[in-house]
C-alpha cells in the first residue's frame, strides 16, 4: 500500500495551477499561501482515512477550500444582527441601539478632528470632561458629573475616590451580581475599599447602618436591585434616611442606580423605578448609572454628584484609565439632548420607542410580517406573548406583544434557530412551546424586509 499523503500536491504546484491564479488575483499572495498551508496540514492529517483531495480535479478542490477559508476570515467578528427576541436591552446583543441623531453625531466626530480637549474660545488646551456635563446637570439636577467607560467603572471610581483603604457599608440584600462578572463585593474590593455588610437579605433598617458607622467607615453604598426583586417580609432604608445618617457621621452616600432612567417610567408603561434626580434630591452625594440601559445611549458610566466629590473623582488618576472616547461623548450628548423634550426622547431613542410600543401597534406589525411571509408562500400563526425590558431592568415586567410563530414540521425549532443565525444578517429568535417565535418589538421597521427574506430562506430550505 502506498501512503496516500504522497498524492498530495506541493504548495508551488498548486499555486501555479489555473484555479489558484484566480485566487491570487483577488487576495494578496501571502494570505493565499498561508491559507493553503493550513488546508494542506488538515488534508495531511485526514489523509490517514484516505480522504485526500488528489486526482485530476485536485487543484480546483484545494482552491475551493482555500477560498472558503479566506472568505470566512473576511467576515467581521463584530456584526450587525436582527434582534427578534423581544428583549429590548439585550445584554448579549449590545444593549441599547442608538438613535439616528446619536449615530450622525458619532459619525461626524469620527470622521475628523474635534474640540475633544480644546477650548475653542481660548484657543488653548481644554478638558474632555466638560462635554455632556451641562446636559447631565440639566436632566438630573446634579451639581456636577463625570462620564467614564461604563457603570462598573463609575462605581469603582466613586468608591476608590471616596473610600480607598476604608470601610463601606452595604446591605446584605444588595450584595448583588449584575451579570457579566459585576459582583458588588468584588467591585468593592478592587476599588480598594473594605466591605462591611449590614442587615439581612430581606430586611435592612437605618439602625443597622447606624450601628456599623464609626471608626474607619468612609461611606455607604446603596445598590439598586436592578435584575431581581425581593418580595414578602422586606424592609430597606430609604435614600433620605441614609443621606441623613451619612451627613450626621460625615461619610459619603453613593447610590448605584444601574439603569439610568431619565424620564417617568409611566411614559413607557413601566412601574416606578428610582431616578437620579430623586436620589440626588433625597441627599445621595453620588449617583452612578449606565449610558446604554434605559437611558438609551452608548455604553458609558455616568457619575453624578456634588461639586467637590466630582472634582475629586476627576482628579483621581484612575479616572484617566476609565475615561470615555470622543465617539461615546458625541453619541451620549446627542442622546441626552433629546431628553429636553420627553416625547421626542420616547420617539427618537430606539430603546424607549420599543418599550413604549403599544399592543395594537405590535399586533399590526406582526400581521404585516405574517402577510409578507404569506406572500412568499410561508404560513405562520400569531400568538399573544410577552417581551422583556432586558439589561437587568424591570425583571418582573412582561410587556404584552404579538408573536409571529413559525412552525416547520420538517425541522426541529433549534435547527431553524441555528440556520437563522447562520445567514446574513444573522437573526436571533427564540423558542416558545416548541415553535420558533419572532417578536416584532425589537425588529426595526427598516429591518423587516431583510427579516422576511431570511425567514423565507430558512423555511424554504427546510422544506426542500
Ligand atoms: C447594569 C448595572 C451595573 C453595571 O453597569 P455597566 O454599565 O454594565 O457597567 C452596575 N450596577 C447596577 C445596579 C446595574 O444595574
Amino acid at each position: 500500500m502506498t501512503d496516500p499523503r504522497r498524492e498530495i500536491p506541493g504548495v508551488d504546484t498548486l499555486l501555479a495551477s489555473r484555479p489558484f491564479a484566480l485566487l491570487l488575483g483577488r487576495y494578496p499572495r501571502g494570505r493565499v499561501v498561508a491559507a493553503l498551508r493550513d488546508v494542506l496540514v488538515e488534508v495531511r492529517e485526514s489523509a490517514a482515512d484516505g480522504s485526500v483531495l488528489g486526482g485530476p480535479e485536485g487543484p480546483e478542490r484545494y482552491a475551493d477550500a482555500v477560498a472558503t477559508r479566506l472568505a470566512a476570515a473576511d467576515v467581521p467578528s463584530l456584526r450587525r444582527v436582527i434582534n427578534a427576541t423581544g428583549v429590548v436591552l439585550h445584554t448579549n446583543l449590545g444593549r441599547a441601539p442608538l438613535g439616528d441623531g446619536a449615530v450622525e453625531a458619532l459619525t461626524a466626530i469620527a470622521r475628523g478632528y474635534s474640540n475633544l480637549e480644546y477650548d475653542l474660545a481660548a484657543g488653548s488646551r481644554g478638558s474632555r470632561y466638560i462635554h455632556c456635563v451641562e446636559l447631565l446637570r440639566e436632566m438630573t439636577g446634579a451639581e456636577d458629573a463625570v462620564v467614564v467607560n461604563n457603570n462598573a467603572a463609575a462605581v469603582v471610581l466613586a468608591l476608590n475616590t471616596l473610600a480607598e483603604g476604608a470601610g463601606v457599608l452595604v446591605s446584605r440584600g444588595e450584595l448583588v451580581e449584575i451579570g457579566g462578572g459585576f459582583r458588588i463585593p468584588e467591585i468593592l474590593e478592587r476599588s480598594g475599599a473594605r466591605l462591611v455588610e449590614v442587615g439581612t437579605t430581606n430586611r435592612t433598617r437605618a439602625d443597622d447602618y447606624e450601628r456599623a458607622l464609626g471608626q474607619g467607615i468612609a461611606g455607604i453604598l446603596k445598590v439598586h436591585r436592578s435584575n431581581f426583586r425581593i418580595t414578602g417580609f422586606t424592609e430597606e432604608a430609604s435614600v433620605a434616611e441614609l443621606a441623613e445618617l451619612a451627613s450626621r457621621h460625615g461619610v459619603a452616600l453613593v447610590h448605584d442606580l444601574g439603569s439610568g432612567l431619565l424620564l417617568d417610567p409611566a411614559l413607557l408603561g413601566l412601574p416606578d423605578e428610582p431616578q437620579p434626580r430623586t436620589s440626588l434630591e433625597a441627599g445621595a452625594h453620588v449617583v452612578t448609572m449606565s449610558g446604554d440601559k434605559l437611558l438609551g445611549g452608548p455604553q458609558a458610566g455616568i457619575v453624578l454628584g456634588t461639586r467637590d466629590v466630582v472634582a475629586r473623582m476627576r482628579g483621581n488618576p484612575l479616572c484617566r484609565a476609565l475615561r470615555v472616547d470622543k465617539l461615546i461623548l458625541a453619541a451620549l450628548e446627542a442622546t441626552l439632548r433629546l431628553y429636553r423634550d420627553r416625547d421626542s426622547a420616547v420617539r427618537e431613542i430606539p430603546g424607549l420607542r420599543m418599550l413604549a410600543a403599544t399592543p395594537s401597534e405590535l399586533e399590526n406589525r406582526a400581521r404585516s410580517l405574517a402577510q409578507k411571509l404569506g406572500a412568499a408562500g410561508m404560513t405562520c400563526e400569531l400568538w399573544p406573548g410577552s417581551s422583556a425590558v432586558g439589561g437587568g431592568a424591570f425583571p418582573e415586567v412582561a410587556l404584552p406583544t404579538t408573536l409571529v410563530v413559525l412552525r416547520s414540521p420538517e425541522r426541529p425549532p433549534d435547527q431553524v434557530l441555528a440556520q437563522l443565525r447562520e445567514g446574513e444578517p444573522p437573526v436571533i429568535a427564540r423558542i416558545q412551546d416548541e415553535a420558533v417565535v419572532i417578536d416584532p418589538r425589537t425588529v426595526g421597521k427598516n429591518e423587516e424586509t431583510e427579516l422576511v427574506r431570511r425567514l423565507t430562506e430558512v423555511l424554504a430550505a427546510a422544506r426542500a
